[in-house]
């Protein structure tokens, strides 16, 4: 789908005193490697963290681990390539605009505000995709009871210098039973994450407290031989996850999946509970087959479609951890190399795409040299 824009990167996992035994987790790695259809990234192997280096970092003691494959993005490339796409497929993306009131009859009027001034749009069906900002669009521009099954949770995350020097990330299962990732960050920087915190309020003034960035450096502080301080946090941020709650006592044990809340007494409504980044093309396609009675029913196609930048050849199998493709081979090594960090971050953050997002395809297919409204609004 992106290949320009979704790094494989190796993730290690330190067998931790009093957590699951080595055989189940060699199990879920396996079921992990096979289930899903993973054709380009290796499989999960057995670490000796005793004697192989990816134990170095760590503080002593641990002997067994496992790594195994995921993937990371830039999720702010990914929403400009999504709307960059849509834009170039006939949908109309207007930033920076909000919807202040929805009234409902036989389609919907919206009203819109945007850079000082406002106007109204009529719609067959409404999707209420404002993550976290669900509950709020729900009772303010719909004038609808509060949703009940909405649970926001607040994820902090620590950026400190680097930890370690190589490309793997750790996870860690920490002593309070939550996970936390360490990961390479920006070339010179660890990040560290996430809290799990109930949150109630507006999500845009989410921050980070001081409590969270002491419980992120205590969760480095157990894991690794390098100890942190919050005078070493170089920066932090927070953001406002939406749940589908199911009633979990604790915030990290309520599910990661979507809920999708269909209304169609009058003009159609789909409000969307959770979600991940991972999930959201099967999002987006079950909240069109959702809306297909109002909308007509298409079958899906976006399994195999690429995003702008993205449609090249992708080689993987045994080794392929880092970017075995054409593209990324070279942007990659190139920015990795460069000692220059604007030249660094210009290639990892738009390779692979360049000449695509300069001249978007046109309704008709063709290129047109028309800059990219990605480039040139932000989205
Ligand atoms: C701390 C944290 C860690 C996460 N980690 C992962 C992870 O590792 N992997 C993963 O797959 N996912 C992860 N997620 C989840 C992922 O970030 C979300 O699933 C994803 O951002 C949801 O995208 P979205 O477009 O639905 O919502 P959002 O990105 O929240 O976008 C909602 C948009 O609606 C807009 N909006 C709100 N009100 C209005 C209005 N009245 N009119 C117009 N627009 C409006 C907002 O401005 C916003 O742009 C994480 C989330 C958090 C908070």
């Amino acid at each position: 789908m992106a290949p320009h824009l979704v790094r494989p990167m190796r993730f290690v996992l330190p067998m931790e005193a009093g957590m699951r035994p080595a055989w189940m987790l060699r199990t879920g790695l396996f079921l992990y490697d096979h289930l899903g259809g993973r054709k380009i990234l290796p499989g999960s192997r057995s670490l000796d963290l005793a004697r192989d280096p990816l134990g170095g970092p760590l503080k002593e003691g641990y002997r067994k681990g496992f790594e195994y494959s995921d993937c990371h993005t830039d999720d702010s490339r990914l929403v400009v390539l999504n709307a960059l796409d849509a834009a170039e497929r006939g949908a109309v993306i207007r930033t920076r605009t909000r919807c202040v009131r929805a009234e409902r009859g036989e389609s919907w009027q919206l009203t819109l505000e945007a850079r000082g001034g406002s106007d109204s749009v009529s719609a067959r069906a409404l999707v209420n995709a404002a993550g976290p900002w669900a509950g709020v669009v729900e009772t303010t521009v719909l004038e609808r009871a509060p949703l009940q099954n909405l649970r926001l949770v607040k994820g902090s995350h620590i950026v400190v210098r680097q930890l370690f020097e190589h490309d793997r990330g750790y996870i860690f299962q920490n002593a309070d039973g939550r996970v936390v990732f360490a990961l390479p960050f920006e070339r010179d920087f660890t990040l560290v994450g996430t809290t799990d915190n109930p949150f109630s309020g507006d999500p845009a003034t989410v921050a980070t407290v001081p409590e969270e960035i002491d419980y992120l450096c205590q969760v480095v502080n157990a894991h690794f031989r390098t100890t942190i301080a919050p005078g070493d946090v170089v920066w932090s941020f927070a953001g406002v996850r939406s749940l589908a709650d199911d009633g979990s006592a604790r915030p990290q044990d309520t599910p990661r999946d979507y809920v999708l809340a269909v209304d169609r007494k009058g003009a159609a409504l789909v409000t969307v509970i959770g979600g991940k980044i991972t999930t959201f093309r099967r999002l987006a396609e079950a909240v069109l087959d959702a809306l297909a009675p109002v909308l007509g029913a298409r079958p899906a196609w976006t399994a195999n479609s690429t995003l702008p930048g993205g449609d090249f050849p992708v080689r993987g199998g045994r080794g392929a951890g880092r970017q075995d493709t054409r593209e990324l081979a070279v942007s990659e090594r190139g920015a990795c190399a460069s000692p220059d960090r604007r030249l660094w971050h210009a290639r990892a953050s738009y390779s692979g795409g360049d000449a695509n997002l300069r001249r978007p395809r046109a309704a008709d297919g063709r290129r047109s040299d028309r800059r990219g409204a990605a480039l040139s609004h932000p989205v």
